[in-house]
């Protein structure tokens, strides 16, 4: 098997030559367990901001769809796909509820394997278990999302769009915010690397925010909370802008108390592991949406192993659009 370790820790943004990739032989399988091989591996914000709590030489977490190549135990047999959470790492020996928590996928037929790494895997969770029962969004309401154009933002932009929402997104690049209107069906977007977020977010929600889905965190979202009705509702999914920061000094919070109490906000943070275990209400949920034209997607997909520093580092940096996974 091939593996990533993390060979030093991040200091900033992450460089390819904090990785090493090493082969190790694996041992023969013992009854109750499998070999899977990986087919896709995703790289998530997550990965950067866990990264303070692993030692230096140990394995990059991670997750991937893999092939059951080999098998001594019945409910995983040879020839299937399943969802895991596997370090990133070509081959793995797991069982029932073993390393990773590997789980079956279903049969997706017509829709790309990766997709149970998005829309029908941890993103598409989150996505599912968060922005309606925490901004519980009314019809004609204006919903904000930053992080929109990625893997999780471009699902809940269309979910707050079937709650007859009026729905803007931020982006880091005018292409995703175009790509997004165009596609998703957002009604505009702003892009937070132009001048004057404050200005862009008064004339694209003239009748200020109701509810925002924060993916990014910092001086994007006090700009967006500024700008909240009174009685909004905020999600926190993610928070990004922090996470190559050095932990031990981070950076100075803004002050969005004021807003908050001036407008009575609720804001609450979400958290998708608690969630793993009802990710079939997701993934069939969001089947039957993909099945019926309800819900689109898009990945970004990286071509090779050894590529996945590249694919992780380029993430980072905003260069996918929706979710970014690396093809074996
Ligand atoms: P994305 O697919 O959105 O990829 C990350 C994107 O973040 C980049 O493409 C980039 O887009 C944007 N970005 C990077 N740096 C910054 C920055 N400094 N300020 C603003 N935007 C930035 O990732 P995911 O959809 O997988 O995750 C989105 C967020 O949700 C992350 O914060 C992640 O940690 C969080 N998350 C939380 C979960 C939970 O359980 N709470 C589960 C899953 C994700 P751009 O070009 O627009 O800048």
């Amino acid at each position: 098997a091939r593996k990533f370790l993390l060979a030093k820790h991040f200091n900033g943004p992450p460089n390819v030559d904090d990785f090493k990739i090493i082969e190790e032989d694996l041992p023969d399988i013992k009854d109750g367990e499998f070999l899977a091989e990986a087919v896709y591996l995703s790289v998530d914000p997550y990965m950067r901001a866990y990264s303070h709590r692993m030692t230096e030489g140990s394995p990059m977490v991670g997750s991937q769809v893999a092939k059951i190549i080999e098998s001594k135990n019945e409910d995983f047999p040879v020839g299937k796909y399943i969802a895991a959470n596997f370090d990133w790492q070509t081959h793995t020996i797991s069982s029932t509820d073993g390393v990773g928590t590997p789980y079956l996928l279903p049969d997706l037929e017509e829709l790309p394997l990766s997709y149970g790494l998005s829309v029908l895997g941890m993103p598409g969770n989150t996505a599912y278990f968060s922005f309606l029962d925490i901004c519980k969004p009314k019809a004609g309401e204006t919903v904000i999302i930053s992080g929109a154009a990625g893997a999780v933002g471009i699902i809940v932009g269309q979910v707050a769009k079937m709650q007859s929402c009026r729905v803007i997104g931020i982006t880091g690049s005018d292409d995703k915010g175009q790509y997004i209107v165009e596609n998703f069906g957002f009604d505009g977007y702003v892009n937070y690397k132009r001048e004057n977020l404050e200005e862009q977010l008064k004339q694209a929600a003239p009748e200020g925010i109701d509810c925002y889905y924060d993916n990014v965190a910092g001086e994007i979202s006090t700009t967006v909370i500024k700008q909240m009705n009174t009685f909004g509702r905020i999600c926190i999914c993610g928070s990004i802008s922090s996470y190559n920061t050095d932990i031990n000094n981070p950076p100075k919070v803004s002050c969005v108390q004021l807003h908050m109490l001036r407008k009575q906000l609720l804001m609450q943070g979400f958290q998708s592991i608690p969630y793993r275990n009802r990710i079939f209400e997701s993934i069939n949920q969001h089947l039957e949406w993909i099945r019926e034209g309800k819900l689109k997607y898009i990945e970004t997909i990286t071509e090779g192993f050894e590529n996945m520093p590249k694919a992780f580092i380029e993430m980072l940096e905003g260069k996918n659009l929706g979710k970014a996974v690396v093809k074996v």
